[in-house]
């Protein structure tokens, strides 16, 4: 495996399961980042360099794939069995399509039995007709894929995703790196201690502040700090799969089924008011590094938009 080119992590989306804006939501985020002409496609990351490393499937990886001019994809971590994160599987078909016959080599493709128990029963079909081949993987056994080796990590993201993991990835070309990506979940069981200080850590913040009530069963920007610091990544934090669940004071759409009320929000030193709820793109990138630095944290925490591109 030739190691000279440089490796780039690519957010292909970083929105929660039905992305930003949603449609038709009247509420006061999704109007301001309509706006502004922002979006926040499904969750997904792209590890590029000579290997082609596509991390969660969800429904807009044609599009996704398409815009960041992918045209190889080398081999596919499914994190969990929920829809934003494999649904586009299926899509993966059309890189078989455009090879001559019988020169198409099955996509290998990672994740849990249990969570392909699940996927299985829509999906079973990629594998029979040769898109995909499926390998199971176990948390805590490390594999190797490509040029990279990686260990998954059992997550919890509450009972109707049992088979849920994380993934540590490291590369060993001239310039090493680890990257952990955690996807959805509201707690991890045990951070191993090859977990620690990733040069690199990807994680969810669904919420700003941590809701009454965690529905369903994801991470707060609040309650993500406590695992930055556990974690203690080296470089950087990066936060996705946000959503729009936070209640804006004052916004008549704050009656919806999906706005949760905040438990106990975040608050400057000293002062009475919360921090301001991040409506767009600029806003998200203010609050959380007032609040790392309020907080004295050393940890660099970026915001990442659809599409960035960062080399490692
Ligand atoms: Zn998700
Ligand atoms: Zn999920």
């Amino acid at each position: 495996m030739g190691t000279s080119k440089q490796e780039e992590l690519v957010f292909l989306g970083t929105g929660a399961a039905w992305g930003l804006p949603e449609l038709n939501c009247p509420c006061a985020i999704c109007r301001d980042m309509r706006a502004k002409g922002e979006r926040r496609r499904r969750t997904a990351l792209l590890l590029r360099g000579e290997f082609s490393l596509l991390i969660d499937c969800g429904p807009d990886i044609l599009t996704q794939l398409e815009e960041s001019r992918t045209q190889r994809i080398d081999a596919v971590l499914v994190t969990h069995e929920h829809g934003d994160h494999y649904i586009g599987l299926d899509e993966l078909f059309v890189f078989k399509r455009i090879m001559p016959r019988d020169a198409f080599q099955a996509i290998p493709t990672y994740m849990t039995d249990q969570t392909w128990r699940i996927i299985k029963q829509r999906f079973g079909y990629l594998e029979t007709m040769g898109v995909i081949k499926v390998h199971p993987v176990c948390p805590g056994c490390w594999f190797t894929c490509g040029p990279y080796r990686i260990l998954p990590f059992d997550t919890d993201h509450g009972d109707f995703a049992r088979g849920s993991v994380g993934y540590l990835i490291n590369w060993r070309g001239p310039k090493p790196f680890s990257l952990v990506y955690t996807s959805d979940f509201m707690g991890i069981p045990e951070i191993h201690s090859d977990l620690r200080n990733p040069d690199y850590l990807v994680i969810q913040s669904f919420w700003l502040n941590e809701p009454l009530q965690n529905r369903p069963h994801h991470m707060s920007f609040q309650n993500a700090i406590g695992f930055i610091e556990k974690f203690s990544p080296r470089n950087e934090t990066f936060i996705v799969h946000m959503g729009d669940a936070d209640k804006v004071p004052n916004d008549p759409a704050n009656n919806m089924l999906k706005k949760y009320d905040p438990r106990d929000p975040m608050r400057p030193p000293g002062a009475s008011e919360p921090y301001p709820v991040p409506l767009n793109h600029s806003q998200w990138q203010k609050v959380v590094s007032k609040i790392m630095s309020d907080r004295g944290l050393p940890y660099l925490v970026r915001v990442p938009y659809d599409g960035l591109a960062v080399p490692l």
